[in-house]
């Protein structure tokens, strides 16, 4: 992922009317964000609400255009890619899961049917899939005959799963995969993914808003704020060794055992209104340690031994 951005319109045409001129507004969801996720790890990206990390899992996965910059796939950029059996064979290689197993699953579909569709899709022959792979998600090859509304919220993520893996993917980019959930069934499904990565010989790219929720599965974690990577680091790094000061106050945020996967109580106020983002380290205006410089220049992301940080100050 080389400098990805992605800009939306925001404007209100209805608002435009009312007053008679354009007022034009543009919300940068995504700045200048670049990374690299190495076969079979697990990548993390966390942030609070409008961070811009959902936005980053649909450009990876093709759903969306970026305003400017690049992603490859061992080399291919799906954006300008013209040969199209190349775009074919990169795009079942890439799979996204999504927060709400609930509306993404067809209600009037049986499981069998739904767990195969992008096999058949292509033509491919699926029979036998949804049985075998419904038994390696953990539930029972006789559940491929009912309907999505005969499972509780866990097993249908399962079945979302289930479905993630019939193409065979090679990267599967997982959306909140876990917090609409019981906090009883998220670690079982966690759970699940790590002992299928290993099996499928999987990469994930595991959005978050919860770093005690890919803590224990991510090999390196993206600390994204206001669409800007700040930090990047292994999880031993990042939580000992913090070097940005938003990191930080997410990790002092999180919550304990007791509120696991809940959104994370920040001090210091509410996030800043992306489409007027603050000048200079967009995270002044909360920063505990602001200085003048942080006001007027915006920090480079910069290597610091293996830790990868956008900070005036993080030395
Ligand atoms: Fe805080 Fe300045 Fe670092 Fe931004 S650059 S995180 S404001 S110290
Ligand atoms: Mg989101």
């Amino acid at each position: 992922v080389k400098n990805l951005t992605r800009v939306f319109d925001v404007s209100k045409p209805w608002l435009n009317r009312v007053i008679e001129r354009r007022a034009k507004a543009y919300l940068t969801a995504v700045s200048d964000v670049s990374f690299d996720v190495q076969e079979r790890s697990t990548y993390a990206l966390v942030g609070e609400s409008g961070s811009g990390k959902s936005t980053i899992g649909r450009m990876l996965v093709g759903l969306l255009r970026p305003t400017e910059g690049t992603v490859e796939i061992n080399g291919v950029n799906l954006a300008t890619e013209s040969d199209a059996a190349t775009v074919d064979k990169i795009r079942s290689d890439i799979q996204m899961i999504f927060q709400d197993p609930f509306a993404s699953l067809n209600p009037r579909w049986r499981v069998r049917d739904i767990i195969v569709e992008p096999v058949v899709a292509r033509g491919g022959d699926a029979t036998g899939l949804a049985e075998k792979l419904l038994e390696q998600v953990g539930l029972s090859a006789l559940d491929a005959g009912k309907f999505p509304h005969e499972f509780s919220g866990g097993q249908r993520q399962r079945i979302c799963i289930a479905r993630a893996l019939s193409s065979e993917p090679k990267l599967i980019v997982c959306d909140e995969p876990t917090s609409a959930l019981d906090v009883s069934v998220q670690a079982q499904v966690l759970n699940l993914m790590s002992d299928l990565k290993d099996d499928f010989g999987l990469t994930y790219v595991l959005i978050s808003h919860d770093l005690t929720v890919v803590q224990h599965m991510a090999d390196r974690i993206g600390v994204l704020y206001l669409g800007r990577l700040v930090e990047e680091a292994c999880p031993e790094d990042l939580f000992a060794n913090t070097k940005h000061p938003y990191t930080k106050m997410l990790l002092e945020a999180a919550p304990r055992m007791d509120g696991f996967g809940r959104e994370a109580e920040l001090p210091e106020g509410e996030i800043p209104d992306p489409i007027n983002p603050p000048s200079g380290c967009a995270f002044h205006p909360r920063c505990p340690v602001a200085t003048d410089i942080c006001r007027r220049e915006r920090p480079e992301m910069r290597k610091l031994g293996d830790i990868r940080v956008a900070c005036h100050l993080a030395e």
